[in-house]
């Protein structure tokens, strides 16, 4: 197996509020990898995190790491016998399952405990991830598109499948009502996936009026305040409104309403990583024989979600505040995270 060793520079977080665009050879096996020369990507809370506190949830920054998990990019080269040709345009499946344990072998990939996510901490060694020039993947991790399909749109393969698995970890939403807690980036993909997979009402709520104005536009039928109890309180009447609940904001008090407003038998899908404990109303999730579910990244609906985006069936484009060239990570990194001027912020890379 031969090493190639090219030029390469990346987004790079070393610690607290110090992420610098640096040069970084890229040492891979042409081989056996696919090198993508990379066009664009997408800031996820993640990476806001990573920038402002050298952690995500319980994944803690111990040695510098390349920032992104949602990137597309264009095929440079690939090995001997690949389906890939040089100048296709892929989006990259961050997703490196090991494909051997259980979980794996049981279609769980997105559960298994030897994951290489790119772009995260959660394992040391960390696992970088594709907010550089160029990186090398698997043939596996990449997803042709076509030439019609717009870079600002497939970037969000990666949200989307995330919102698609939520919506799948739901059960049928046919002719259902929906709620959606949290109108950010993956609260707004969900409500677009939901409506999608045919939900009757789709209802979101968020403290910010800018959020619940990008609801509307990502599809939900009414968009609403979580304090104005004036219109909530109508939700817990008769046990409870909504056949299903997605809780995408992680914020411990919209956690615990989710108890209150799904009826009895409904489904409350755990999306938003917040504080590790909150308290919720477990007697009336017991009475109420609801179900809650967890949902964690994505499985095969990676592929879903470009086969959507590239369609047309979903326009994620109201989402995306502003982008930035690759040399501007910081600047983009402080608007990204800056919730009352931005949704989605993206990269450009040269
Ligand atoms: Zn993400
Ligand atoms: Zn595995």
């Amino acid at each position: 197996m031969s090493i190639q060793t090219i030029e390469n520079r990346a987004c790079v977080a070393f610690g607290i509020k110090d992420v610098r665009h640096v040069t970084q050879p890229l040492a891979y096996s042409p081989e056996e990898q696919v090198l993508v020369k990379v066009s664009r990507g997408g800031i996820c809370g993640s990476d806001i995190h990573y920038y402002q506190h050298a952690r995500a949830g319980m994944s803690i920054l111990k040695n510098p790491l390349v920032l992104g998990h949602e990137f597309i990019g264009v095929v440079e080269a690939a090995p001997a016998g690949s389906h890939l040709t040089a100048g296709q345009r892929v989006a990259i499946n961050p997703s490196q399952p090991c494909n051997r344990c259980p979980l794996c072998l049981e279609g769980k990939q997105n559960l298994c405990r030897g994951m290489k996510f790119m772009g995260s901490a959660q394992f040391n060694p960390h696992v970088d991830g594709g907010f550089r020039q160029y990186v090398a993947v698997t043939e596996q991790q990449c997803v042709p598109y076509a030439e019609h399909a717009k870079d600002n749109v497939m970037v969000f393969a990666e949200p989307l499948a995330v919102a698609i698995h939520a919506v799948r970890q739901a059960g049928d939403l046919v002719g259902k009502k929906v709620l959606v807690t949290g109108s950010g980036p993956i609260g707004c993909l969900v409500m677009a996936a939901a409506r999608s997979a045919g939900a009757a009402e789709v209802v979101a709520t968020d403290m910010s009026p800018r959020c619940r104005e990008l609801a509307l536009q990502m599809s939900a039928d009414r968009a609403v305040d979580p304090t104005d109890e004036a219109v909530t309180a109508a939700w817990g009447e008769d046990g409870g409104y909504f056949d299903v609940s997605f809780e995408a904001s992680g914020a411990p008090a919209a956690i615990a309403s989710t108890a209150t407003f799904t009826r009895p038998k409904g489904t409350v899908v755990q999306l938003g990583m917040g504080h590790a404990t909150v308290e919720m109303p477990l007697g009336l999730l017991l009475v109420k024989e609801v179900k809650v579910v967890g949902s964690f990244r994505f499985v095969d609906e990676f592929n879903t979600a470009v086969r959507w985006l590239e369609s047309g069936r979903i326009d994620p484009l109201p989402l995306l505040s502003a982008e930035f060239e690759q040399t501007q990570v910081v600047e983009a990194l402080e608007m990204a995270g800056d919730k009352r001027r931005a949704a989605k912020v993206q990269l450009v890379f040269a």
